[in-house]
């Protein structure tokens, strides 16, 4: 990269919190701190007794609450995050074949995985044009439509509507889970990896599963297949009905996410976060709009992300360069997803990025370009 400028922003330009990265995000600092206070009680003890199982139990309740889930759908947990759940869905939730939609790096990595297996038939993979997204199309040898409720390398989100065709229809919703509106019809499984929207930390992944998904999770877990005990989503299922996880999960991760939650719900649940990724991701895109030099990547408005915003620059301003100096400045993570190759600034707007910070961001922006 070419040389960085030495540029110090002024104060008043300066986030009070400069953590802008889409994964992982800002992790509310109260959820550090009562972690701990927790001191000598919970890291460092069994997951199988009382006081892990409880938490894991109020994040099961408490996902139940914030997405109003039918009471005949279960919040499903393993270790792993979602590139786990790929690999064990390709084992324990895909019948025969599976339809992707390719629009980003995260959901054509799901279909690479499906690709590989010598169990399932060739993956049927739809490609939309990057910074767009293609539908789902019935095809009536499919069993599993997956599809990507925001595309976090592009800032690509597509609405979750069911397809009028068989199959079950799974869903990664991992930067969408918290800050985006769903309803739970529409979908068979929805699952996420906690170091995103929840402002935990990774290495965990939450599903929720219809009646459908546990279905078919039973019929597959009954067949001949064979399939390794850590990827087995039967287990999964069977122990996050007794809330626990197959094997050790990381405790402070469950603790942040139930600390999330707890948070969440208490400042008005989904509503709350919606209202509040609305409100960034205007302040961002209006000024991207109203600027010389910088413009939305995602073209059609309806297309833009609300809780990741992909923001290219003009030929004349290098986004590499200027990231940088915003780090310089402890404007963390604020880079591009690499493999996409756009002179590109990539911010998250999850439910615990302050909008005022967003738009002193924009400021910050402003300012540096000027000097660069
Ligand atoms: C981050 C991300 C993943 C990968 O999550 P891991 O926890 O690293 O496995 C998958 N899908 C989407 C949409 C993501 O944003």
């Amino acid at each position: 990269m070419s040389d960085i400028p030495s540029i110090h922003l002024p104060a008043e330009l300066i986030p009070e919190d400069g953590r802008f990265g889409s994964g992982p995000s800002k992790v509310r600092t109260e959820s550090l701190l009562e972690l701990g206070v927790t001191g000598s009680s919970f890291m460092g003890t069994s997951h199988r007794q009382p006081k892990v199982k409880a938490v894991v139990g109020a994040i099961r309740n408490g996902m139940k609450d914030m997405f109003s889930l039918p009471d005949d759908y279960e919040v499903v947990l393993g270790v792993g995050g979602a590139t786990a759940f790929w690999a064990s869905a390709t084992f324990g939730l895909i019948e025969n074949k599976s339809q992707h939609l390719d629009f980003g790096v995260f959901s054509g990595k799901f279909a690479k995985v499906v690709a590989g297996a010598p169990h399932l038939e060739e993956p049927e993979v739809i490609k939309a044009d990057i910074g767009t997204f293609p539908l789902p199309v019935p095809n009536s040898e499919v069993d599993l439509y997956a599809l990507t409720h925001n595309e976090t390398t592009t800032g690509v989100m597509m609405p979750i509507v069911r397809p009028e065709a068989e199959g079950i229809v799974a869903v990664d919703a991992t930067s969408a889970a918290g800050g985006m509106a769903v309803d739970p019809s529409q979908f068979d499984v929805y699952y996420f990896s906690p170091q995103k929207v929840f402002g935990g930390d990774g290495g965990l992944w939450i599903a929720f599963c219809s009646p459908a998904a546990l279905e078919r999770i039973e019929k597959i877990h009954n067949s001949d297949r064979w399939i390794p005990g850590f990827l087995s989503l039967q287990l999964a299922v069977n122990n996050s009905l007794k809330d626990q996880t197959t094997n050790t999960p990381a405790l402070a991760t469950l603790y942040l996410v139930r600390s999330q939650i707890d948070s969440m719900l208490e400042l008005g649940g989904l509503d709350w976060a919606l209202e509040r990724c609305a409100r960034s991701s205007d302040i961002v895109y209006s000024w991207a709009e109203d600027s010389d030099y910088a413009f939305p990547f995602v073209a059609n408005p309806a297309e833009r992300s609300t809780n990741v915003a992909t923001i290219n620059f003009a030929e004349e301003v290098d986004a590499n360069v200027l990231s940088a100096v915003l780090r310089d400045n402890g404007i963390l993570d604020t880079g591009g997803y690499r493999a996409l190759g756009q002179n590109q600034l990539r911010l998250a707007m999850f439910p615990n990025v302050a909008p005022d910070d967003l738009a002193t961001l924009t400021k910050a922006i402003d300012y540096i370009v000027e000097r660069m």
